[in-house]
């Protein structure tokens, strides 16, 4: 880990962390965007970290762009139904997501809701009760720390995904860990030390 200043290092514990969901949960794919749950493969440390933070009593969130609809490349409908899947896989290991909060639009719609702009990590924050400063954002792209910064939260990159190419681009208040363990590991010590 790297890139994380004293004052950061020094603040509240962490109760809740919003995830991107492509190249952080799931392996990107080549094609673009996932239009079916068989699709899914899970990035290295990611089952393991959700069991994590879950049995530490973090709450977690999903937050992702799925421009591919507004995009008119895949469906609310498909995009919906890989979401109901992954809930019924993370059930049984006893990981309850807040919510999983989709941007559906297109990158030139102008919403507030697509990542760098806040309004998913807003909505989740909003959802799950517990403030941004309570809060980290973890993504493996610069928008989704931009998103998460511009909310009030902590904000982390992992190397999965885009993460290795854009892991000297990224601001100085980003944490930087090679993947998702790694992540809950420095959030549950962070939790427990506050
Ligand atoms: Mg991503
Ligand atoms: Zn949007």
């Amino acid at each position: 880990m790297s890139g994380a200043s004293p004052d950061r290092e020094a603040r509240a514990p962490i109760r809740h962390v919003i995830l991107d969901r492509d190249g952080v949960l799931n392996r990107e794919l080549e094609s673009g965007w996932l239009t079916d749950p068989r699709q899914w493969e899970w990035e290295q440390g990611a089952i393991e970290a959700l069991e994590v933070w879950s049995e530490h009593g973090i709450r977690i969130s999903v937050a992702t762009n799925q421009s591919g609809i507004g995009r008119g490349v895949t469906s609310r409908q498909a995009v919906d139904a890989i979401h109901h899947w992954l809930s019924k896989e993370l059930a049984p290991l006893g990981v309850e997501l807040v919510g999983i909060f989709v941007c559906p639009h297109a990158p030139d719609g102008g919403c507030e809701c697509r990542k760098p702009r806040p309004g998913l990590i807003l909505q989740a924050i909003e959802l799950s009760g517990v403030p941004a400063e309570e809060t980290i954002v973890i993504g493996d792209d610069l928008r989704d720390q931009a998103a998460g910064r511009a909310a009030g939260a902590t904000v982390a990159l992992v190397c999965t995904g885009k993460g290795m190419r854009v892991r000297d681009s990224v601001d100085e208040d980003t944490l930087v860990f090679e993947n998702l363990i790694e992540a809950a590991t420095w959030t549950v010590a962070r939790t427990r030390a506050g």
